[in-house]
């Protein structure tokens, strides 16, 4: 490529929208421009970047057995009413109508759309297993678009599904999918972990994330240095409550009446095995429908940022909301409570440093210590922030499996597998015909890779403070060309066509610098958009017969004589 038949358009700042050190830089790089709230265009830049990752999860994809197709981005709501995700979606979920007024969605993931393929498709035992894979645009409406391709609403997935006769077939397909995400990670360069995504077993779990490590991560990942336990924080604190949370049933569900006998229950309840200090307490109803009502206390702690959806996870329960003041009084006799100065909602003073031991006290209204209390409606008293700060899982605690003491570092979650079992074969009634031309449900796995989210992750993971260094498997261009003065020295002209005729021929990915920009203006651009290697083509080092070369991470530059230049850079 020449960068003057090519699109490059860099920027001195970046817009102030623009929060986090990847997005800067790609929207300063000229990768992307947005277009609306969590919508961005990809631009030839940035696409060139997102082609290379498809382009290794597709290889890595097919060489693992999976089959390519593509599915529509808008589908039917008929097919999401199948499975009741067309009313437990919420708002995430993009709706449409078209001009008949029949509804539609812009699809956040596939399930529905596969398995409707699968069922009319799939026939027989001798046809399985199969694993169905696109790489799509997703929609999904976001509460907080933010970090640019981080958390888009429009972005790019990697989307696989998994169909097979049995779990037995299914932990294989699985395992399959968890090794072809290793080896895909591992091909973009990146430094990831791979962590339990459920409170299953230590060893055997029914779904992983991938992570790219990185300080600005949204996740916190929770892992034992010297054993293979590994697992994202809400696993983890799952894990931890489990006992906690049995604890917390058997305590609850022998409370019958209101007053002294209440308090006691909160006591006991909170003689768990928590030996560190608890800063927060949050109360909240399990919702489930069909479920009877209880009231989880949860106990948090720890460094986090926990919005509604993860306090969710952490108690485990699947429809989660806050309990009302009247809910806390009927089952525990006395009105909710929160420390502060009356009239002022501080939410980080919240049950700051209290202990397990006079946290039943607090449940219930006591206030020797001489603390306000107070009602407190949870939903509106209690937004994210309050949450934050607070994990039932820190560094140093014993590990679960019992072979050291856990660590945390933060992650991007780019990849996700999961075993669904027959969680949507069931609704859409998607069956084949063993041997004995019995139907049987279909067990099915799914497996997302965050295509687009992998720019800002691997960003997030590779930059200094001239701008980006990506890994070379997934950089825009491998190596960049700069001469020297080309319009003055037909020495320097000859020499870099020469030079990129030869990497081209190499099947390099080379761009040559023709714009004829000051050399500190071409440095500047490169290393803003990081092209890991870069040449220089001058009239100094070609009297000695020599290019100058430098990598982009590194930075110390060699001289080359230019006849090896091309062998040396590949
Ligand atoms: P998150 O926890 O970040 O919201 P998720 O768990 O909702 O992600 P999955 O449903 O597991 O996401 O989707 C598979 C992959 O798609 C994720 O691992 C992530 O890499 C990517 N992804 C999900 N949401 C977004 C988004 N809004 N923007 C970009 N990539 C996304
Ligand atoms: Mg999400
Ligand atoms: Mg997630
Ligand atoms: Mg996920």
């Amino acid at each position: 490529m020449r960068a003057t038949r090519f699109f490059i358009s860099t920027l001195k700042e970046a817009p102030a929208d623009a929060e986090i050190i990847s997005h800067k830089l790609m929207m300063r790089a000229g990768m992307i421009k947005r277009l609306g709230s969590g919508i961005y265009n990809y631009m030839p830049m940035g696409l060139r970047i997102i082609r290379k990752v498809e382009n290794i999860i597709r290889e890595e994809m097919n060489r693992a057995g999976a089959i390519e197709m593509l599915m529509p981005v808008v589908q039917p709501a008929e097919l999401w009413q199948e499975t009741g995700r067309w009313d437990k979606m919420g708002p995430e979920l993009m709706r449409v109508k078209d001009r008949h007024g029949r509804d539609f969605i812009i699809q956040p993931t596939s399930e529905e759309a596969i398995t409707d393929v699968v069922r009319s498709e799939i026939r027989s035992y001798r046809q399985l297993p199969v694993n169905f894979y696109h790489i799509q645009t997703k929609f999904r409406d976001e509460r907080r678009p933010r970090f640019g391709l981080m958390r888009g609403r429009e972005f790019t997935m990697k989307d696989a599904y998994s169909f097979d006769r049995d779990t037995d077939g299914l932990k294989k397909s699985y395992q399959i999918m968890y090794d072809a995400y290793t080896s895909i990670f591992q091909r973009f360069g990146l430094q990831f972990r791979a962590v339990a995504a459920d409170n299953g077993a230590i060893g055997g779990s029914g779904s992983h994330e991938f992570h790219v490590i990185a300080e600005t991560g949204e996740d916190a990942l929770v892992y034992c240095p010297t054993s293979d336990y590994a697992a994202n924080m809400e696993a983890a604190e799952a894990l931890a409550l489990s006992d906690s949370r049995a604890a917390a049933s058997a305590a609850m569900t022998k409370t019958a009446t209101p007053g002294k006998e209440k308090c006691e229950d909160v006591a006991a309840l909170l003689n768990l095995p928590l030996t560190a200090t608890v800063k927060s307490i949050v109360l909240a109803v399990d919702a489930d429908e069909g479920k009877e009502k209880q009231i989880w206390l949860l106990l948090l702690r720890g460094d986090h940022e926990l919005n509604e959806v993860k306090v969710s996870k952490v108690a485990g329960l699947a429809n989660f909301r806050f309990a009302s003041e009247s809910e806390i009084v009927e089952y525990f006799g006395c009105k909710p409570g929160y420390l502060g100065p009356v009239g002022t909602v501080k939410p980080v003073n919240l049950v700051a440093d209290r202990t397990v031991a006079n946290m039943a006290d607090f449940v219930c209204g006591a206030n020797e210590e001489g603390y306000h209390l107070t009602g407190v409606n949870w939903g509106r008293d209690l937004p994210e922030p309050v949450v934050a700060d607070l994990r039932n899982v820190v560094a140093g605690d014993p590990s679960p499996d019992g072979k050291g003491v856990l660590a945390i570092q933060r992650g991007i979650e780019v990849g996700h597998v999961f075993q669904l079992g027959t969680r949507y074969s069931e609704d859409m009634k998607a069956t084949f015909l063993d041997e004995n031309g019995k139907p049987q449900l279909l067990q099915m796995g799914c497996y997302g890779i965050g295509v687009t989210r992998i720019l800002g992750a691997a960003i997030e993971q590779n930059y200094d403070d001239k701008g980006i260094i990506w890994p070379t498997a997934i950089a825009p261009f491998e190596v960049v060309i700069c001469p020297m003065g080309m319009d003055r020295s037909e020495a320097v002209r000859t020499e870099t066509e020469n030079l990129y005729q030869a990497l081209l021929a190499a099947g390099v990915d080379v761009i040559l610098d023709d714009r004829g920009e000051r050399p500190g203006a071409m440095f500047a651009d490169w290393e803003l958009i990081g092209v890991p290697h870069r040449v220089v083509v001058g009239d100094r080092g070609l009297k000695e017969g020599k290019l100058e070369y430098v990598a982009r991470r590194g930075g110390e530059a060699v001289h080359v004589p230019v006849a090896e230049m091309a062998a040396f850079i590949q």
